[in-house]
């Protein structure tokens, strides 16, 4: 591409943004900002921190109730570990909860309640890595800087036409993306670029007729678009096996531990059971006249996939040792769980 087509890709794709920018709830539209309306750090942090990883219907209610409970990163840090991992339960990748409330703390105790404006300030928080510090300072503060997510390599690949395959092409498509993030509007610019990788350009068909930079994007013209951009084989992705014990007391209560807070599902609540592994290992949690169950829990964690075996029992409360807790009936709520326990406690509970 000629150096005087790729300087006008980012009015181009502003002036769209103009027209086209997606309704957020954590957002500040072009419009409003062109108003003098300055997007709050808050909702733009907790918003980033929930779409690490997540998809932007799957975060919207999250943040609806985050924001509603908690207003303020002051009325967040002063709210207790349960309650923030209870209404994170569902959302995933749990470790991102533990550090969303040590952040909430650093900004509200010792930062007098303000996030910094920097990407070099935000990069020191908890749970702030080099994406999300950059999206941060460039949507909350308007600094330039370049935020490259899955929807913006693919805009980069497609632009110029890059057929490395990913992981391996990051640094160019970096490199690409940051020679084009502009001085001006880089927060509206940061978001236009993602907005078209998720409306337009999308991965299996992009509407390349409708798109404000096709008369520039040479995959567009090389026919190759659909194509790119080009992925490494992926591992196939290991099977594990695990036992829950679903015991309950004769009361009705639920027989529940707190998982450690290192490692996956860490510090939410569960099923006692034994660590997963690659083969299955039946040891019960305590004594108690174990029963199987006859269905099974498949879920799918990022780096395998589990199947989950189920037993079942009832137990006097006096018997159930003090590491766990007693959830009375009226009071568990299967929402609070993650997914996977969620799940195993939806195939047994009329048990
Ligand atoms: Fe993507 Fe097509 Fe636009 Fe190129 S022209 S950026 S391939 S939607």
């Amino acid at each position: 591409m000629r150096d005087q087509d790729v300087r006008r890709i980012p009015a181009e794709l502003l002036e769209w943004y103009d027209h086209h920018a997606r309704v957020m709830p954590w957002r500040v539209g072009p419009a409003q900002r062109k108003s003098g309306i300055t997007p709050d750090p808050y909702r733009v942090w907790l918003s980033e921190v929930m779409l690490q990883q997540t998809t932007v219907a799957a975060v919207k209610n999250y943040f609806h109730q985050f924001t509603s409970r908690w207003p303020t990163v002051r009325d967040l840090a002063r709210s207790s570990d349960a309650d923030v991992m209870a209404a994170w339960a569902g959302l995933g990748y749990y470790a991102r909860a533990r550090n969303l409330l040590k952040c909430a703390r650093v900004v509200a105790f010792d930062l007098d309640g303000r996030f910094p404006d920097t990407y070099s300030g935000l990069i020191d928080l908890p749970g702030i890595g080099p994406y999300t510090a950059a999206a941060i300072s460039a949507i909350a503060f308007d600094r330039q800087e370049t935020v490259l997510d899955g929807n913006v390599e693919r805009v980069m690949a497609r632009l110029f036409d890059l057929h490395d395959p990913l992981p391996r092409s990051k640094p160019l498509l970096r490199a690409h993306a940051e020679a084009l993030t502009p001085a001006t509007r880089p927060g509206d610019y940061a978001q236009a670029v993602m907005d078209l990788g998720a409306t337009v350009c999308t991965p299996k068909s992009p509407a390349c007729g409708i798109c404000p930079l096709r008369p520039d994007c040479v995959a567009r013209l090389a026919g190759t678009a659909a194509d790119l951009p080009k992925k490494s084989p992926k591992k196939p992705k290991p099977t594990r096996y695990g036992i829950a014990y679903l015991a309950r007391t004769t009361e009705g209560g639920w027989i529940l531990e707190r998982r450690p807070d290192k490692g996956l599902l860490g510090g939410m609540l569960g099923w006692p059971g034994p660590d997963w592994g690659e083969t299955l290992s039946d040891t019960p949690p305590f004594d108690a006249d174990w029963r199987d169950f006859p269905g099974e829990v498949r879920h799918t964690f990022t780096h395998f996939d589990l199947i989950l075996k189920l037993r079942l029992a009832r137990i006097d409360a006096e018997q159930v040792p003090v590491s766990y807790q007693i959830i009375p009936r009226h009071d568990f709520r299967p929402s609070d769980l993650p997914t996977v326990m969620r799940k195993a406690h939806d195939l047994v509970r009329d048990r």
